[in-house]
């Protein structure tokens, strides 16, 4: 990818600031989390086990379609195993027929995943694109403490887990900005209920508050792990005239670019001016 071409586009609406959040395991706190986001405008990406649905503690089948709809369902293999503890044809099972399952409940591709534990190998890495797989999170898996994007979408890295997330959320909010940033924050919504959790004081009340900071605001674009991926494969794909005052959008995700009037939006498909090339 070209990170000087990723320099002349905007988020949708002209926006210079992304938010993503991304939550593992499908626990019955999804709900509660859900809640939290839905009333903020705030939307998730969910890393669900198909074999651990309708399990203790976990979210029923039955209500995944409807909970997650405004988010996005993605993979985090059947029975949260290690990945690189099991033989290639486990791998692959663990995977694929959970992205079956999900697309079951869905009825839409699920195109990307977060790798149980983080814990994975050269031929996980290798495996993920052959079955389909976009994108991948590392579940604990490292994290960069900064907005920038990802430079690759397999091993994709957050920002930071929520528990550090409120100090970055100023950073972020107060963050002066000519480029796109996106901030993504990882966690599991049972930690907010001190399940496991490291730091009891980071529990609902501080998801609230979190949530209450980042959400509803007009400089956000409120997004998930794949609409994101699908939007910078978009950008990626902008074909420009020698001059680059002619885009060409081939895809089907309408681009948004950077114009002295302001942001344009370049459509599926379309062929845009977007200056005179005197004004160069
Ligand atoms: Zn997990």
């Amino acid at each position: 990818m070209d990170l000087k071409k990723r320099e002349k586009f905007c988020y949708p609406g002209g926006r210079l600031k992304a938010l993503i959040m991304s939550y593992d395991d499908g626990s019955e706190h999804d709900r509660r989390l859900i809640e939290i986001f839905n009333t903020r405008g705030i939307r998730s990406t969910f890393h669900l086990n198909s074999g651990k649905l309708g399990g203790a503690y976990h979210i029923l089948p039955g209500e995944v379609s409807n909970l997650y709809k405004v988010h996005e369902v993605s993979g985090h293999t059947v029975n949260h195993l290690h990945l690189d503890q099991l033989e290639e044809e486990e791998i692959r099972r663990e995977i694929t027929n959970d992205r079956r399952a999900l697309e079951d409940l869905v009825a839409y591709p699920v195109r990307g995943m977060s790798i149980p534990f983080g814990t994975y190998d050269h031929r996980v890495l290798l495996i993920l694109p052959e079955l389909g797989v976009e994108y991948a999170r590392g579940e604990a898996a490292g994290e960069t403490g900064r907005f920038d994007l990802p430079d690759t979408f397999i091993l994709w890295k957050p920002t930071c887990h929520h528990t550090g997330a409120l100090e970055a959320a100023e950073r972020f909010l107060g963050a002066i900005t000519s480029r796109m940033m996106l901030f993504m924050i990882w966690g599991h919504s049972y930690e907010l209920d001190g399940f496991l959790s490291t730091d009891t004081s980071k529990g609902w009340k501080y998801m609230e508050y979190l949530s209450d900071r980042l959400g509803r605001n007009k400089e956000i674009w409120y997004t998930t792990m794949i609409e994101m991926h699908d939007y910078l494969k978009a950008i990626d794909g902008i074909r420009f005239s020698a001059d680059e005052s002619i885009a060409f959008n081939p895809s089907a995700v309408p681009v948004w670019i950077k114009s002295p009037e302001g942001a344009a939006e370049i459509r599926p498909g379309e062929v845009r001016k977007l200056f005179h090339p005197d004004h160069l």
